[in-house]
């Protein structure tokens, strides 16, 4: 107890692998919030960290890092609190459900801004008339990085773009012809066979059935391949020229 975050992540914890940048600690647990850097020197206790929207909860902190998507973490955690309602009362057992879905339409390119009301709406009313713990404290990561990562809300329903590249129906592979060597290890790793190129040539993925499993940026040794944004725009650009139309 009052020991701050950066002493627990940086001294105790040995700081962050790759010297990647801080971006949230999650505390308390799937129902937990997710603070960001400006709280890195906040002393752990039950009341500072309930101030600024967390809970010690099962006194677990989760360290997160610049690849990582606020918004997916929010539906993870959703997902989680969703899975775990017993379904006693309405408000946790469909609540949940409307606001998972929403999160769920967010990270998949197809979410509106008004989203970002309804969910705070639907949070309000899940904390306040939920019978038990869980369903008091479910909407929490979402409350927390509603409030602190919110740019990264707008970025999903306004521009498309998914700033860590994790949100898979936002992101597009893509090999580098200058760099790509033709070793067909990536083609061979293609579950959909949707890699083409002859040995020692550049290879190309086509668009069209490419279903974003990342396996071949997995596979590429010679980091070939890239993971970028997918507008949707641009995703239909290409599609259309992939196609030959
Ligand atoms: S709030 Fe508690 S009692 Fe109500 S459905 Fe959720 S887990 Fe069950
Ligand atoms: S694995 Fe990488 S280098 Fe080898 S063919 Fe695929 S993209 Fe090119
Ligand atoms: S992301 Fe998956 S489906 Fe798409 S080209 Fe790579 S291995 Fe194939």
């Amino acid at each position: 107890m009052g020991t701050t975050l950066r002493e627990i992540i940086y001294t105790i914890g040995g700081g962050i692998p790759k010297d990647r940048d801080f971006k949230a600690a999650q505390l308390g647990g799937p129902s937990g919030g997710c603070l960001p850097a400006q709280y890195l020197d906040l002393p752990i206790d039950y009341d500072s960290v309930k101030q600024v929207g967390a809970i010690m909860g099962s006194g677990g902190l989760i360290v997160m890092d610049e690849s990582t998507c606020m918004v997916d973490v929010a539906r993870y955690f959703l997902e989680f609190t969703q899975n775990e309602s017993c379904g006693k009362c309405v408000p946790c057992r469909v609540g949940t459900r409307h606001m998972f879905d929403i999160l769920t339409r967010i990270c998949a390119g197809q979410g509106k801004m008004e989203d970002l009301d309804e969910l705070e709406q639907l949070a309000g009313h899940i904390k306040s008339s939920s019978l038990c713990g869980l369903g008091q404290t479910a909407p929490n990561p979402v409350l927390t990085t509603l409030k602190y990562f919110r740019d990264e809300y707008h970025e999903h329903i306004q521009l498309g773009h998914c700033r860590a590249s994790v949100c898979e129906a936002l992101v597009r592979y893509e090999i580098d012809a200058e760099t790509c060597t033709g070793c067909t290890v990536c083609a061979k790793n293609c579950p959909v066979m949707c890699i083409s190129g002859a040995r020692k040539e550049p290879h190309v993925i086509d668009q069209l059935r490419c279903v974003k499993c990342g396996q071949c940026f997995e596979a590429c040794r010679f980091e070939a391949i890239k993971r970028g944004v997918a507008t949707s725009m641009a995703s239909s650009v290409s599609t259309t020229e992939d196609a030959g139309i």
